[in-house]
């Protein structure tokens, strides 16, 4: 990680919610497991989890790489993953699909798991510097987890793709949620775990960034910091 620059002094620290501070991972995968027990492990033809939860990752991949490339919107991704997957099981059924990929997005927002250090470094960040979020996902899904798990209270403001339809790594995204809080981009500093979405954007836009990396890829960008613990902030902040 780069030593923070004398130089520079921060005065709006931006933060990404999903697999940043929010651990959409686990949250996920409880939901998922939560779901396939009670509506799918009586259906004939539908295997054990571990293979569903396999398959449903290829299929969720790949639509993603579609969204990204503009070929299809959210609104389509989110029942669409889920009817793919059923499909390849036998099961033709387009309403259950909607309603599962509904249910999934309900009742991951109300699970609270955050990364372990997300609270304890948001006390500590939030004595010295406005924080404010700036997330892609549904805007009322991505409320839900923020006040589920008990940390929209850290954020002033809080802005969502859906809000103003359009997603990161567009910069636009980031101008706008500077402009909305009153902050230069010289003096704002993004923190993500998306090098294309969170980094790439927030570099666009003038901003400085740290990538949170706790596994330690291997960079693709040349991030302003990089930490693979978000307790490091606390000694560069
Ligand atoms: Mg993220």
């Amino acid at each position: 990680m780069g030593e923070l620059n004398p130089m520079k002094t921060y005065r709006h620290i931006f933060f990404d919610l999903d697999s940043t501070l929010w651990d959409f991972e686990r949250n996920s995968l409880e939901t998922l497991t939560e779901l396939f027990h009670e509506t799918l492990e009586p259906r004939p033809g539908i295997p054990d989890f571990q293979v569903f939860l396999k398959q449903y990752h290829s299929i969720n991949d790949g639509l993603w790489a579609s969204y990204r490339r503009g070929e299809i919107s959210r609104e389509v991704l989110s029942p669409r993953r889920f009817q793919l997957t059923f499909e390849s099981y036998g099961i033709d059924d387009p309403g259950f699909a909607h309603w599962f990929g509904e249910e999934y997005l309900r009742r991951s927002a109300l699970k609270d798991h955050t990364f372990p250090d997300a609270r304890e470094v948001l006390d500590y960040l939030r004595k010295k510097y406005p924080l404010h979020i700036i997330t892609n996902g549904f805007t009322e899904v991505q409320t839900n987890k923020l006040h589920n798990s008990g940390l929209r209270e850290y954020f002033d403001v809080v802005l969502s793709s859906e809000e103003i339809g359009i997603n990161k790594p567009d910069p636009r995204i980031f101008r706008e949620a500077m402009r909305l809080c009153g902050a230069l981009p010289g003096e704002s500093l993004m923190v993500g775990d998306d090098e294309m979405v969170d980094i790439q954007g927030a570099a666009m836009a003038g901003m400085d960034q740290v990538w949170y990396n706790p596994e330690g890829a291997p960079a693709t960008l040349n991030s302003t910091y990089e930490i693979r613990s978000l307790g490091e902030l606390k000694d560069m902040l």
